[in-house]
């Protein structure tokens, strides 16, 4: 990794350019609009994020391009150089980029503003890993765009009042979305849904659901047999009729326990890639819906 990196910082040195991936080719030439605020952002949520808040006022670039699973990614010399140029850096944090410590100290004297989204979030664990995904918690997204407001304040105090005003309309539309599901997911008896990697923990702390996956935290390796074993004596003892599955994931495994407890595989969004032309808040409308669904089916 730090090889990596350093030979990464030794290409910009010597003017090798090598091409990027995703827009990060795109933002370089937008890079020319002095007007807006460049802001750069490690993973897809965290772009819509921003754009919510910062409306016209800023170019908005995701280092991890397009349909890639972020948890294998790593960054490319074109991205050090994008993020030189920039005046705002905002990653996720809690280790869903495993590289941004190497980042921060390259770019600690590049007088950028470099933003933890993951500040002020209450962490939880799952055997003993922390878990990274708390944007797929509505809760967790007021939180991180609460961070992503401040530091948009700080690095462009003129338009303080245009950031807040954004920011309060999308806390709104979190806060009712939220509690349009909140007393539906009350009313089930059966709180337990099958999804591909155990993505949803915050979104299950908020609703007080449980999710079983097929691979861990970090989208890594198919289950043993054994393992995949006890998940088909879940969805038997539990009447599970659906395997919820990402495109970016395992989907083959999802499928294979499907067929086994014979339930239909329903497509869940983990928004850590652009996959559609949905939404934040309509992923996360289609995700909480489709769950809800699922359960509403499988009630005792
Ligand atoms: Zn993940």
């Amino acid at each position: 990794m730090r090889k990596k990196i350093i030979s990464g910082v030794l290409a910009i040195l010597m003017g090798i350019t090598l091409i990027g991936c995703g827009d990060n080719t795109k933002a370089t030439t937008k890079n020319t609009d002095d007007n807006k605020l460049s802001v750069i952002v490690s993973i897809y949520p965290l772009k819509e994020f921003t754009e919510k808040i910062a409306g016209d006022k800023a170019e908005v670039t995701c280092l991890v391009p397009d349909n890639m699973e972020p948890h294998d990614y790593e960054p490319k010399t074109k991205d050090f150089q994008t993020l030189t140029k920039s005046k705002v850096f905002i990653y996720n944090g809690l280790g869903m980029e495993s590289w941004v410590d190497k980042v921060n100290e390259t770019i600690k004297d590049k007088n950028l503003v470099i933003v933890d989204s993951s500040s002020g979030i209450e962490v939880r664990k799952e055997e003993d890993a922390v878990d990274p995904h708390i944007w797929l918690s509505l809760k967790n997204a007021e939180i991180q765009s609460q961070n992503i407001k401040d530091a948009l304040v700080k690095s462009d105090e003129k338009n303080k009042d245009y950031y807040e005003a954004n920011y309060n309309k999308f806390k709104e539309e979190l806060e009712s979305l939220y509690s349009e599901y909140k007393p539906k997911f009350d009313a089930v008896n059966q709180k337990n849904f099958i999804t591909g990697h155990a993505a949803f923990g915050y979104l299950c702390r908020d609703f007080g659901l449980t999710q079983k996956s097929v691979e861990n935290l970090f989208a890594e390796g198919e289950p043993t047999p054994k393992q995949l074993e006890s998940l088909v004596g879940f969805c038997k003892e539990n009447n599970i009729k659906t395997v919820f599955s990402e495109s970016l994931a395992s989907p083959k495994v999802s499928e294979t326990l499907a067929k086994e407890v014979q339930a239909n595989v329903v497509p869940i969004l983990t928004l850590e890639s652009k996959e559609d032309d949905k939404s934040y808040l309509e992923a996360m409308r289609y995700n909480l819906d489709e769950i809800y669904r699922c359960m509403l089916s499988e009630q005792k």
